[in-house]
């Protein structure tokens, strides 16, 4: 027998301009009360429905996002982005070919005062460390296996997300119709991505479990060319194909860039994302589960009524808000009408030199929200301007004392930690085809750090310990 032969050509040795080093991460896990974590997976849900019914809800995504659109580039070119593929949306909804992927991570503190969790942000758009998290319990797990007494494994929750987001992914490329014509994944990455690891282990399941290609593309690629749409008239919906070579068709379209302002440095960006938003591929997320999830919809979502206008059952409306910390709009007219007690709260937050408060713009990707003077200082400033932010209650997590392990190095201190428990959702035409909690995340950062991401550098891998 020969051995098949493969033409790779010339080897070339050189040494690679690159290394790699471990995620960080905390040695233990950390403890967290049994109800209230299996309470967080229980509505993760009615989240995933809720992301659903806003997203169908165009006429209210405009109305509540206007404002802050007025004074935020980056939301208002979102916004007519959803209007300029409105005909190609109806198309493909009219011809049964519309697919809805989430794979959402909603995320929280336990709030000490109160005992619940409440939400921090609920993330439709490139909701990372699923498969970096399921592999953090598998190594707490380990830990716990080797070491006699340190931890009883019956309290380490399992976490499906390693399995659950590549099966979410290709539910949503079986219903897309193109699998069987030799379709393939896009994920769309940021150029030089340093979190590609949490990122192939997706790929790796795509193959292993479902023989699903992915193919890697920034939007510069695709708005340059890579992707092409083909049968699409002006504006109307088309099947994305990859140029060149067999142009497979598109399956899905995975973002894991596209929720900064910098993911759109020119209009070949901007082209490649009206492009993936008009072609029949399932997109995760389409423009509208995007505009979703921003702070926003958030915060409106919360105001009375509202909540409940999107959630049939009124016990589940009554469930979520559970979840909900104190949110306040600065548009002019609500802060003029003091809705929901916005003036009272903004008055509060200056005289406290905006202690207890944060205050958040409609961005993504951590490190942009502004706290303490400096938030008091863009409150007593006003204007205009703070329609394009929202104020939060400051949720006080209980502190605890971790190891935590960074460039093979340890330290041990004072910290807090955030739980994201990721939902999973495939929709096609009126019909759910997949709705789930799919695991979790906690994300532990020394207690003097505002912020907590952990690609941003803040905040170290954990996972949670139920007592
Ligand atoms: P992003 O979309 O940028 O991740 P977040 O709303 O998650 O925005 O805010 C980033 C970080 O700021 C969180 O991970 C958390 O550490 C901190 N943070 C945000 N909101 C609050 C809050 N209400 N109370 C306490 N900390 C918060
Ligand atoms: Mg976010
Ligand atoms: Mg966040």
């Amino acid at each position: 027998m020969c051995r098949p032969a493969l033409s790779l050509g010339t080897p070339k040795f050189v040494n690679p301009d690159f290394a790699v080093i471990h995620a960080p991460l905390s040695l233990l896990p950390v403890p967290y009360p049994r109800a209230r974590f299996e309470l967080a997976q229980k509505v993760q849900p009615l989240f995933n429905s809720l992301v659903d019914a806003v997203a169908a809800d165009e006429a209210y995504l405009e109305a509540v996002l206007r404002p802050a659109a007025a004074h935020d580039a980056f939301t208002a070119r979102l916004l007519a982005l959803l209007a300029a593929s409105r005909p190609a949306r109806r198309g493909l909804a009219a011809a049964g070919r519309e697919v809805a992927l989430g794979v959402h991570r909603s995320d929280y503190m336990l709030d000490a005062p109160s005992g619940k969790f409440l939400q921090v942000e609920l993330n439709t758009i490139a909701s990372s460390f699923g498969c970096l998290s399921a592999l953090m319990t598998r190594l707490h797990g380990y830990t716990a296996s080797r070491v006699e007494g340190l931890l009883d494994l019956a309290r380490l929750p399992p976490n499906p997300a390693i399995e659950d987001i590549p099966d979410a992914i290709a539910a949503a490329a079986a219903a897309s119709g193109h699998q069987e014509a030799g379709g393939v994944v896009v994920m769309v990455v940021q150029p030089g991505e340093r979190n590609a690891y949490d990122q192939q282990w997706i790929q790796l399941q795509l193959w292993e479990r479902h023989r699903l290609r992915t193919v890697r593309l920034t939007l510069g690629d695709i708005g340059s060319g890579a992707v092409e749409l083909e049968g699409a008239g002006a504006g109307a919906s088309g099947t994305a194909r990859l140029r060149g070579g067999r142009r497979e068709p598109v399956c899905v379209f995975y973002f894991r860039a596209g929720y900064t302002p910098g993911d759109y440095p020119g209009e070949a960006e901007w082209a490649a994302r009206e492009l993936i938003e008009r072609s029949d591929a399932a997109k995760c997320p389409t423009v509208a589960y995007q505009l979703a999830g921003t702070k926003k919809v958030q915060q409106d979502l919360a105001s009375p009524g509202v909540l409940e206008r999107f959630v049939p059952q009124p016990a589940d409306a009554a469930l979520l808000r559970e979840f909900f910390a104190g949110l306040w709009s600065l548009d002019a007219a609500d802060l003029a009408a003091d809705a929901g007690g916005a003036a009272a709260a903004v008055a509060d937050a200056v005289a406290r030199s905006g202690e207890g408060y944060v205050l958040k713009p409609q961005r993504e990707g951590g490190g942009n929200n502004l706290y303490g003077e400096e938030l008091a200082a863009a409150l007593r400033a006003g204007g205009e301007g703070l329609s394009a932010f929202i104020l939060m209650q400051r949720i006080l997590p209980p502190p605890n004392r971790s190891v935590l392990v960074r460039n093979g190095q340890w330290a041990e201190g004072e910290t807090l930690s955030e739980l994201g428990v990721y939902g999973t959702f495939v929709r096609h035409g009126s019909k759910v085809l997949l709705n789930k909690q799919s695991g979790h995340l906690v994300r532990t950062k020394t207690s003097s750090s505002n912020e907590g991401g952990v690609a941003a550098g803040f905040a170290v891998l954990d996972s949670p310990y139920l007592v």
